[in-house]
């Protein structure tokens, strides 16, 4: 039917129906018009089709092919990984009726404690949208919609439901904001889900100059924004700002105050009837939606490949590749309890698992075993390091399975430090202590300081691969391929080295203090060295490059060069194409990546490679003119093997636009060098134009507290207690059960709903909750805490007088 006659059929409060979610994962129907509703699924690295009551990712879901993590394709630097998955994702989509997919997720890791960086791409805006685009492209190609997420600047899970990202706005445009603003241009998403957290003290659920001014009117944004789960603070002011649906919805409130503000005259109904268009639209499109197969065979394959594609081979003295006929030690947990994806709403129930054990198994590899650690525990077990170290006599090579684990990183929370766990630790020191020569085979989301890197043989990191994790560790273990991953993000040498690393994850409103100066680009120009840069990995084979070009066509440069595999294995190289700008009244970084080519080699094989910039692709931010703008002076292109390593360069010095001096001198002075350490609040308002916000006082509680501040006044402590019985149940069901995969899972997932109820705020458990929590409870449980104990009887006694759903009108 025509949305303009479905406008004037709908009644207001089947209006108020449709813009909000139900059941955790649908949106309303209306079967009085034959509106059947949408049903969504997690993501991003694959559907967690949920089977329970929905929930945040705790409870079971359907199988589903779970690929390496967005952290570990994107190391793969070919978007046709994405790409695929993609494709193998929408066809599961079909299997189960999904219109929707919850995904991908493009924001920029600024930080690698971030709790959510196994779910993130890239601390580069282009890699990370390269990889998204295809992502969005495949899974659309096959009729599935996307959401991508989380729009935008959430970089930290500590605060994430309440915290103020405080940034500057070539930061948030040159940075945070790209790699959503390509995907938008370039890829056509269906629709966006917008993060927690505020930008500039505003949330982004109802920050009207980001869903309206630059989503919709820059960048031509036609689709549908919803909500994450449970974002919503003021409804009303959320359908002005651009916002239109709410998720997961069932918010009784949320129906009043639409109706209320629509009585009023507050809210102007063809406000609302446009968010009731987006959202018809999307009905729409996946009316006709048809069940089909899945090959589910071939996507485990495809997972395995990308997992393969992926790995990045940060050390090797030659002992890489092992040769299958020797004998091997190998230790560590991880080697059987295996770490392939991490936790929270993107935990997937995986068609089948292989372990790196079970891939070695079938395939023969005859070793010894000693487990030397408990993936589930942090401190160290000396009776299983004793055994290990004990066991591993005789052998003068131990392959050793180390990792970051669900009780170290998981969505929810951010990471407390860069450390691999202790038990862990103590396990290599022991093992290096008692004169083994260590290889080591690294799992995990984000990166970690490795204090044995100088004194082990070969570092593998599969970081989380996914499914087929085992598969591949056993393929490039014994060198059935040749590792061709890249990071995709820097591992510095120690936490303290990190920029960011005072305040993230401390503070509510965390300032970005360091600009544009996230990851390489900080590292770079500040001079400070890291053990891994970005764009890095080996090979078990080599490369060279040469005959590099540089043409201007029209409005954009083609950069060619050749590159030779001149080693004796195939294996492929990613050639990484950075750019210089000038930096005479515009601070910028040393270089920063604008194109990329992956190139498959056979050995002694050569083949060319061409990538393109646009010169629009070269312009700034300038904030005073609030646009971007072409610096003028050299330009160096620069062709490299990591963002350290550079193979090939040209220059061409461009005009300048004319514009305004964006920066004083003392701010130019401060921020030239990238030198954190002076980059002061002072100097960071000098150069934002932006006052910093204060820290509000924990008292009196309101509704946006933190749950975990209710334990600053005596009834609020009880109230927490009491909320917390719910993980504190989970917790101890799960510990009932059989030892074994669903066991663990079960604990991974108290572990999860413990800290995401820690960390909620009143109002967002609330409008996360839907019916079992509902808003008036969530204000008596704040009148309660703050001892008014008659104010918060009231409330939670009162209700709350809103039109019903439909399916409540049955
Ligand atoms: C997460 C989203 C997820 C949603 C639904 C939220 O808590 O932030 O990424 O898609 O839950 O599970």
């Amino acid at each position: 039917m025509d949305i303009n006659l479905y406008l004037k059929e709908l009644t207001r409060q089947e209006k108020v129906a449709l813009v909000a979610g139900t059941d955790f994962m649908y949106t309303n129907p209306v079967e009085r018009l034959d509106i059947p509703s949408i049903r969504m699924s997690d993501g991003p690295h694959g559907l967690r089709v949920q089977q329970e009551k929905g929930d945040n990712g705790t409870s079971r879901s359907e199988i589903a092919t779970c690929f390496p993590t967005a952290a570990t394709t994107a190391c793969s630097w070919n978007p046709e990984n994405t790409y695929r998955m993609g494709l193998a994702m929408g066809e599961e989509c079909r299997h189960y009726g999904i219109h929707v997919v919850l995904g991908p997720a493009v924001n920029i890791k600024r930080n690698p404690l971030g709790g959510r960086s196994f779910e993130y791409f890239s601390e580069d805006p282009y890699l990370a949208g390269e990889m998204g685009i295809h992502q969005v492209r495949g899974i659309q190609e096959k009729g599935a919609g996307v959401s991508v997420k989380h729009f935008a600047l959430n970089s930290s899970e500590n605060y994430r439901f309440m915290g103020d990202s405080v940034a500057d706005m070539r930061a948030i445009r040159e940075i945070y904001l790209k790699p959503f603003e390509r995907i938008v241009k370039e890829a056509h998403p269906e629709t966006l889900m917008c993060a927690y957290n505020k930008i500039n003290g505003a949330y982004c659920a109802e920050n009207r100059w980001l869903l309206s001014d630059v989503l919709r009117r820059e960048w031509g944004f036609d689709g549908l924004v919803m909500t994450d789960w449970g974002a919503t603070h003021d409804r009303v002011k959320m359908l002005k700002s651009g916002l239109d649906l709410e998720m997961p919805g069932d918010t009784a409130i949320c129906r009043k105050w639409i109706m209320d503000a629509l009585e009023s005259g507050e809210l102007d109904e063809a406000v609302l009837d446009e968010a009731v268009r987006n959202v018809l639209t999307m009905v729409e499109r996946h009316r006709h939606d048809e069940r089909g197969e899945a090959d589910f065979d071939a996507h485990n394959q495809l997972a395995q490949e990308i997992a393969k594609d992926s790995a990045v081979l940060l050390k090797n003295d030659g002992t890489l590749p092992l040769s299958v006929d020797a004998e091997l030690f190998i230790c560590g947990d991880l080697f059987e309890r295996t770490r392939y994806q991490g936790s929270g709403s993107s935990m997937i129930n995986p068609t089948v698992l292989s372990s790196p054990r079970s891939a070695f198994d079938a395939h023969g590899v005859k070793y010894t075993y000693a487990r030397g650690y408990r993936e589930n525990e942090i401190e160290s077990d000396e009776v299983l390091i004793h055994e290990a170290v004990r066991a591993s006599e005789g052998y003068d090579r131990v392959l050793l399975f180390l990792g970051l684990t669900d009780t170290v990183e998981s969505e929810s929370f951010d990471r407390e430090d860069m450390r691999l766990p202790d038990n862990q630790l103590a396990l290599v020191e022991a093992l290096l202590g008692a004169g083994r020569r260590v290889t080591v085979i690294l799992y995990g989301g984000a990166p970690m300081e490795l204090p044995f890197a100088d004194r082990v043989d070969a570092i593998l990191n599969m970081y989380l691969p996914g499914q087929g994790g085992g598969e591949a560790t056993y393929a490039l273990v014994f060198g059935g391929v040749s590792p061709s991953g890249r990071l995709a993000e820097s591992w510095p040498m120690t936490y303290a080295d990190v920029p960011s690393c005072e305040q993230f994850g401390r503070v509510k409103n965390e300032i970005y203090r360091e600009s544009i100066f996230v990851g390489y680009r900080y590292y770079l120009t500040a001079g400070k060295r890291v053990r891994y840069p970005f764009g890095y990995g080996l090979s078990y084979t080599t490369f060279a490059y040469e005959n590099m070009t540089l043409v201007e066509e029209g409005d954009r440069f083609v950069i060619g060069c050749e590159v030779t595999n001149t080693g004796a294995r195939a294996g492929a190289e990613v050639v990484q194409l950075y750019v210089g700008m000038p930096t005479e009244n515009v601070f910028a970084p040393t270089r920063e990546l604008r194109g990329f080519s992956k190139v498959y080699l056979a050995p002694g094989e050569r083949k060319c490679v061409r990538i393109t910039v646009k010169k629009e692709d070269l312009r700034y931010w300038n904030i005073p003119e609030g646009r971007y703008v072409l610096a003028g002076g050299e330009y160096r292109f620069e062709l490299c093997s990591d963002c350290e390593t550079v193979q090939q360069s040209q220059s061409v010095i461009l005009t300048a636009d004319d514009a305004a001096t964006p920066y004083t001198e003392g701010v130019m002075e401060i921020y030239r060098s990238a030198d954190a350490g002076r980059m002061s609040d002072g100097a960071f308002s000098e150069m934002s134009g932006l006052t910093i916000p204060e820290e509000n006082p924990i008292k009196p509680i309101h509704m946006e507290s933190r749950l975990s501040d209710l334990k600053s006044t005596f009834m609020g402590r009880i109230l927490y207690r009491t909320v917390m019985l719910v993980a504190d149940f989970d917790m101890m069901r799960a510990k009932r059960m059989p030892e074994g995969v669903e066991r663990d899972n079960k604990i991974k997932g108290a572990i999860f709903m413990r800290r995401i109820l820690d960390t909620n705020t009143l109002i967002t458990m609330s409008m996360a909750a839907g019916a079992t929590f509902p808003y008036n409870i969530a204000e008596g449980f704040m009148h309660l805490s703050n001892g008014k104990i008659l104010k918060g009887l009231c409330a939670i006694c009162r209700g709350i007088k809103a039109p019903k759903l439909p399916k409540e009108r049955k």
